[in-house]
């Protein structure tokens, strides 16, 4: 029920874990961490009082970038396993979310069609499985950054054109991929993502891949970003980060934020850039 997420310069846990405590008062059932440390994605996560999370956080479970999550159960019981964040099968991808993905059952379906296998009860663990189809290229929306126009339904080998240099090897990223909306990066794959889902959500997605970029959504659930010189916040409610900026952004239904320690770009629906000041909001830390 209640999201925070952090990318900057400072310790993460310490912002996360306060962050949580500052969203008790909205309800939850359990909670959790994910945090990028070493090149992984660590996961801790607990069903219970916010306690049990933070006696069991590990010295690993830190980094300089991460999210976290109340969860108030709506799909699957609550357990250890159904709290947030959820991983996508490689574990390169970790995704919080707040809200009810009304056709998960049906998504679930089709990605079980694919030999993906689900760690969770939750309506919300699709979205960590479709996000990394559409970042690899494989996805649903059959849109293949690294073949241009692709077709996953051909098992062969496509000759390609502008493509890698053969014998180079596939994975290899090119330059600005990381940025906004560029075709292979984050964001543009969470975008090609939702296109697949309905439902309710607030969302933040941390990338194995891309170690410095969270990706959030909004539709229906509040989500607001806070802008500090030490980094970028995003919050269900700037009471999580209140603390540390009063400079917030806050997201309207259907759009998409990409932050980076220094940068936040919003786009909307139509994937057009929004431009929008911050405010200076007045609560009490
Ligand atoms: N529907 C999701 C779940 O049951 C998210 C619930 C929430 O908003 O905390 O896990």
């Amino acid at each position: 029920c209640g999201i925070i997420g952090y990318t900057g310069e400072h310790h993460v846990t310490e912002i996360l874990l306060h962050g949580l405590k500052r969203l008790e008062y909205r309800g939850y059932d359990s909670s959790g961490v994910g945090v990028l440390n070493r090149k992984k994605i660590r996961v801790n996560k607990k069903a219970g009082a916010l306690g049990r999370l933070t006696e069991t956080m590990e010295a690993d479970l830190d980094g300089t970038i991460g999210i976290a999550h109340t969860r108030w159960a709506t799909h699957g019981g609550v357990t250890d396993g159904n709290a947030h964040p959820h991983l996508s099968s490689d574990g390169s991808i970790a995704v919080v979310h707040n809200g009810i993905i009304d056709n998960y059952q049906e998504l679930r379906e089709r990605l079980a069609g694919r030999g993906i296998s689900f760690s969770s009860d939750t309506d919300s663990e699709v979205l960590a499985h479709l996000i990394q189809l559409e970042l690899q290229g494989t996805g649903f929306s059959g849109f293949d950054p690294r073949g241009g126009a692709a077709a996953h339904s051909s098992d062969s080998e496509k000759p390609s054109g502008s493509g890698a240099a053969p014998g180079k090897p596939a994975a290899k990223r090119s330059p600005g991929e990381d940025q906004a909306l560029h075709p292979a990066g984050p964001a543009a794959a969470v975008a090609r993502a939702l296109e697949f889902v309905r439902g309710t959500y607030g969302l933040v997605v941390l990338f194995k891949e891309f170690p410095e970029t969270l990706v959030a959504a909004k539709n229906g659930s509040p989500l607001a970003v806070g802008i500090s010189q030490d980094g970028r916040y995003i919050a269900s409610d700037p009471i999580a980060f209140a603390a540390y900026t009063r400079q917030v952004i806050f997201l309207e239904d259907r759009e998409l934020a990409v932050i980076t320690p220094d940068t936040l770009s919003i786009f909307d629906a139509a994937q057009a850039e929004v431009r929008r000041p911050a405010e200076t909001i007045d609560v009490r830390s």
